[in-house]
């Protein structure tokens, strides 16, 4: 399975992802979390991308090619990967087909999470993650048993950077302007797909599940 998640911040792509990884097998690459990484790791990308990430704009094209391309060479994504979050723009996305045109690769469908924006506003301001075991909770619908505190490993919850009001606006008004447009890119080369983000989260991995396997996707 080659794939895209396409979906607003909040739509719940990432989610959806981990849904995709223990039932098909194969990683799920996102650029969000690649580039946090390097950022706590205070490397030179991750310096550089610092500012634009911490303003909710997107990070150059370069830094993010750069790391794709890395990890898309990782032996875990020779057998397919879910890529989140990735690609944002139209020019990322042209290049994401020149890079698997190199290894006769191409993408076999593009999957949007469909959310409101009111909804994803909800979602975003609330969200809580876990910096330990990664798991992630929403202050408003899905709260902690205990406030502030992780059920599953105790551990104290962050609110990330890029979760607060006027960074969530820029970050949804980011992905209107410049991500969206990729619907019609995918569209036009008749492997884009969709579905209703809004609901239970199994029954929406059923739906992703049954969108992938109607399009003969593996
Ligand atoms: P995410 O976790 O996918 O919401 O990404 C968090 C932030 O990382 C975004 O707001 C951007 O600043 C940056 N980022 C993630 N993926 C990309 C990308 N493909 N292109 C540019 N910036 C990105």
């Amino acid at each position: 399975m080659r794939i895209v998640l396409l979906g607003a911040p909040g739509s719940g792509k990432g989610t959806q992802a981990q849904k995709l990884i223990t039932e098909y097998g194969i990683p799920q690459i996102s650029t969000g979390e690649l580039l946090r990484a390097a950022v706590s790791e205070g490397t030179e990308l991750g310096n550089k991308a610092k500012s634009a990430m911490d303003s909710g704009q997107l990070v150059s094209d370069d830094i993010v090619l750069y790391m794709i391309k890395e990890r898309l060479q990782e032996d875990d994504a020779k057998k397919g990967f879910i890529l989140d979050g990735f690609p944002r723009n139209l020019s990322q996305a042209a290049s994401l087909d020149t890079l698997l045109a190199e290894t006769n690769q191409p993408l076999q469908g593009a999957l949007l999470i469909d959310v409101d924006f009111e909804v994803l506003m909800q979602r975003l301001t609330g969200r809580l993650s876990c910096e330990n075991c990664g798991a992630v909770y929403n202050r408003f619908t899905s709260p902690p048993k205990v406030e502030g505190t992780c059920d599953k490993c105790q551990n104290a919850l962050f609110h990330r950077g890029d979760d607060h009001a006027e960074v969530i606006s820029n970050r949804l008004k980011t992905y209107e302007n410049v991500t969206s447009p990729l619907v019609n890119y995918y569209k036009n080369k008749g492997i884009f797909l969709s579905v209703q983000g809004v609901g239970d989260i199994d029954e929406i991995s059923a739906a992703v599940k049954l969108e992938l396997e109607s399009a003969k996707i593996s």
